[in-house]
Parts: structure tokens; C-alpha cells; sequence
């Protein structure tokens, strides 16, 4: 049973990661949707800071307030971004915030599952 919720953990997160942010550029964003899911995409390199960490990966531990890029000063400025009135600026800050909901969701999963 344990086994079977690390697999769907595994595949929620990665799932979150890839299509939460394609859903909502299809929802939002329907005219430029393709772009605005690529922009949201890249959202995905903040995880490089991971490589500052050591081990690199550690599936047990919550990236939320660990990782640089994943701090809650981090998290404060992708807020205060999305407020600049540029479309691009707002689409990388919604793709910002969606990497950080479908981490934080990761962190729930260690705490109540594991
Ligand atoms: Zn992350």
C-alpha cells in the first residue's frame, strides 16, 4: 500500500508539474495557450537550485523553505510579481506559484504519508 502512494505521489507531482500549468493556460490564456504553457514550463529550472543541496534529491525532504529558489522570501517576490502589468511578467509568476503549490503539495504528502 505504501508503495502504491509513492508511486502516485511520484506521478501526481510530476503530472502537477507538466499539465496544472497547460490546464490553466487553456483556461486563462486560451488565445496564446501554447505560450503561455511554455512560459510557465521554465518555471521548472528553479529547481537547479537543488543542486546547491546535498544529496541532490532526497524525496523525503520538503523543498518549501529548503531550497534557495524555494524560500519564503522567494515565494514573497513570485507574489509581488505577479502584480507588474506585463502579461509575460504575470504568465512566469502564475507558473511560479503553480511549481510552488505542486511542491508544498509534495511536503503534505511526507508529513501525513510517509
Ligand atoms: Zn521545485
Amino acid at each position: 500500500m505504501l508503495e502504491f502512494l509513492q508511486i502516485f505521489r511520484f506521478l501526481l507531482h510530476y503530472n502537477l508539474h507538466l499539465f496544472l500549468p497547460g490546464l490553466i493556460a487553456l483556461i486563462f490564456f486560451r488565445k496564446k495557450w501554447k505560450l503561455a504553457w511554455a512560459i510557465m514550463l521554465t518555471t521548472l529550472l528553479i529547481d537547479l537550485d537543488h543542486l546547491f543541496a546535498n544529496p541532490i534529491f532526497d524525496p523525503n525532504r520538503c523543498s518549501i523553505g529548503f531550497h534557495p529558489l524555494h524560500s519564503y522570501y522567494a515565494i514573497g517576490f513570485y507574489f509581488l510579481i505577479f502584480f507588474i502589468k506585463n502579461i509575460y511578467i504575470k504568465i512566469f509568476a502564475i507558473g511560479l506559484l503553480l511549481h510552488i503549490f505542486t511542491d508544498l503539495q509534495d511536503c503534505l504528502w511526507i508529513i501525513f504519508i510517509t
